[in-house]
């Protein structure tokens, strides 16, 4: 049996999978706001799952930042009381087990490669279009940690074929560069980049459904954009698939038109690129969590 946990700002999920994927159990309970509390809710949620369904699991964790591979401690958590803690060491203390761990991106990626959209692909590019830009690699079901932990990470990069109107118009990111990939295609981005041009304030769901012109303008802004985005991808990473999470996967014309824009933009492809909607949902995180255990490791 296995058991992921997703560790999300208000909500802590668990959810127990038999070795096909079924789900056994699910369970949440609000976040607590503090270490010692995070580590306590943790263990009551594995030992509540183990108890009732009579088995012991292994354990996989979704969180909201990385464990850095130098130091073993937390970082990049927006839950920031994780910041700075040897938190996966605690947990196996505390769980008396091996835990792994994985950002919320890498989680969503996997959950896909294994038996989501992207099931059977060797190479699996998942990419949540929400209030980011998060990006994961799994390759042949394993996710691709890369040195530093941030492969996958493209939020950051900045968007490849920048015309003069675009560096004039964007600002800094809060990262210190300029024109960064997450600026233009988040769903923020996608909001901003309409108010450039319209003065009105709306948010990316209500541009991605709107039938008004400024709407359907700004979204193919922004689809053309992430074609040039995804293009780089494709040239270094060459995914069999990729797979799109987040709110902005939710729109149809994606699927119908990216393909062929992120081809234009790539080096010479033979076929357009299988770009896929994600089949898990929200539940890409505690699935995902706990499939970085793979099959015969638990
Ligand atoms: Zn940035």
């Amino acid at each position: 049996m296995r058991l992921g946990l997703d560790l999300g700002g208000t909500k802590t999920e668990i959810i127990a999978l038999d070795d096909m994927g079924h789900e056994l159990l699910r369970r949440r309970v609000p976040t607590s706001r503090n270490y010692e509390g995070t580590l306590k809710t943790i263990a009551e949620l594995v030992a509540g799952a183990e108890s009732e369904l009579g088995a012991k699991g292994s354990v996989g964790l979704a969180i909201p930042g990385t464990i850095s591979r130098l130091t073993g401690l937390a970082k990049n958590a927006n839950s920031s009381w994780l910041n700075g803690k040897p938190f996966a060491r605690d947990l196996e203390t505390v769980l008396s087990r091996p835990v792994r761990t994985a950002n919320d991106a890498n989680c969503f990626a996997l959950s896909e490669a294994t038996d989501g959209a992207g099931k059977g692909s060797d190479v699996v590019f998942g990419v949540i279009l929400g209030t980011g830009t998060g990006g994961g690699v799994v390759v042949r079901g394993q996710v691709l940690e890369g040195a530093h932990g941030i492969a996958g990470e493209w939020g950051h990069n900045p968007l490849p074929g920048m015309t003069m109107e675009e560096w004039a118009e964007v600002e800094p990111c809060y990262c210190g560069g300029r024109g960064c990939i997450e600026q233009w295609l988040s769903g923020p981005g996608l909001s901003a980049d309409f108010k450039r041009k319209t003065g009105f304030t709306w948010n990316a769901e209500k541009i991605a459904t709107s039938s008004e012109a400024d709407a359907h303008a700004a979204l193919a802004r922004w689809m053309e954009r992430m074609g040039r985005a995804l293009a780089s991808i494709m040239n270094i990473l060459d995914p069999d698939a990729v797979v799109l999470g987040g709110g902005l996967s939710n729109v149809d014309a994606v699927y119908r038109d990216l393909p062929r824009l992120v081809e234009r933009h790539g080096f010479c492809p033979e076929t357009p690129p299988r770009i896929l909607r994600n089949v898990h949902g929200d539940s890409s995180g505690v699935r995902g969590a706990a499939w970085l255990w793979p099959a015969g490791m638990n």
